[in-house]
């Protein structure tokens, strides 16, 4: 690793100065992802600035006493506590077992909600540094177009890269509509939807999201759910923990006796970012919940996809798990 220097801050106002002070700073948090990133000389930071003692740790209820309250996770609490917390063990399940389905007990214990979802790609052409990678070092090219691209993107790739955003929380808070807050370098707040902080590829893969360098995430909001009644997180890995998804689907819907009154779903592992199933929640608004509508719901929205080389399998592979998460959905709790 090279030497980098380290600062530790105390408050919003000290880390955003710092970060402002060197534009080869970046912000640590768990450490998990960008210790590694720097261990394989991927990520070169000439400074850290150590967020850890902010006070950005807690999980809480927004509008108290509304009948149906919405959450805020605060950016620097961990993944464990997330995950393990009543409140979104009750109201949003599908969070609960995202999380709970990514990494290992000890990285939960120490990644924060924030760094979860600026987490780095998992394509191993981004990893090796005698590789090419438009990602890692613009206009050097993409390995994988041509590679072994077998983990790669399906849908709103680019020429560019076919890397896949590797987070599962993410997944689950794309379904669940929640938003991102930024603190930005002069101060003021953002709220931004996932829509407009993730970015696909384009002809920037560089950059994974719509943040400056000097912005800060401050906490995620989750608006109030109805879909903890019917709600899955499905994922498909190569080996059943400590592995990162081949496809995962986060479904979630609101019943009307046995109509789909309201419905959501993300995958992950098939884009850049995070994937809302626009044209299989289409289809499923409105019609009767059962295994013949999630299967052709599922179909719709694989019939987009465009596979490479090594990839193909992820096009069948998606319609069976979307049909999964939905009939666990369906059968939720019972
Ligand atoms: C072996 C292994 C297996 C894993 N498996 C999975 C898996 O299956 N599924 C999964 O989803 N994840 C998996 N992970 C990834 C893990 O979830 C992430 O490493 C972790 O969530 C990152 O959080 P962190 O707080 O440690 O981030 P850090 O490493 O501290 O930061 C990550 C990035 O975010 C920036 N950052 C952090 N916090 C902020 C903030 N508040 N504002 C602005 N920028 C910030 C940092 O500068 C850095 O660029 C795995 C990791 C490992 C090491």
């Amino acid at each position: 690793m090279r030497p980098f220097k380290y600062t530790r801050v105390d408050s919003l106002k000290s880390a955003i100065k710092e970060l402002n002070g060197n534009a080869q700073s970046r912000i640590l948090a768990g450490g998990t992802n960008l210790l590694d990133l720097m261990k394989e000389d991927v990520e070169r930071p000439e400074e850290l600035i150590d967020i850890t003692h902010l006070p950005y740790s807690s999980i809480r209820s927004l509008s108290q006493g509304a009948a149906k309250p919405g959450v805020l996770l605060d950016a620097l609490g961990k993944n464990a506590g997330t995950a393990n917390h009543p409140l979104i063990r009750s109201q949003y399940p599908m969070l609960s077992q995202a999380i709970l389905a990514g990494a290992s007990a000890q990285i939960r214990n120490m990644a924060t909600n924030g760094g979860n979802l600026l987490q780095r790609t998992r394509c191993p052409y981004f990893y090796d540094v005698a590789m090419p990678c438009n990602k890692r070092t613009p206009g050097s090219g993409c390995g994988a177009m041509e590679g072994f691209n077998r983990m790669h993107a399906v849908f709103g790739w680019s020429d560019k890269c076919i890397a896949v955003h590797p987070s599962d929380m993410a997944v689950a808070l794309a379904a669940l509509d929640a938003k991102v807050l930024v603190q930005n370098r002069s101060g003021q707040q953002r709220r931004l939807t996932f829509d407009e902080f993730f970015r696909l590829p384009g002809d920037a893969p560089e950059k994974d999201n719509n943040l400056q360098h000097g912005d800060l995430i401050t906490g995620i909001e989750l608006p109030a759910s109805n879909f903890a009644d019917h709600s899955y997180y499905a994922k498909v890995r190569d080996r059943s923990s400590y592995a990162f998804a081949l496809i995962s689907v986060a479904a979630g819907f609101q019943l009307n006796g046995k109509q789909i009154r309201d419905v959501r779903i993300a995958m992950g592992g098939v884009a850049h970012k995070p994937w809302r199933a626009l044209t299989a929640e289409k289809m499923l608004k409105g019609k009767e919940a059962n295994e013949a509508n999630f299967k052709a719901a599922a179909k719709a929205e694989m019939a987009a996809a465009k596979p490479h080389e090594y990839n193909k399998f992820k096009i069948e592979l998606g319609e069976r798990a979307i049909a999964l998460a939905l009939t666990k959905a369906l059968n939720y709790g019972s």
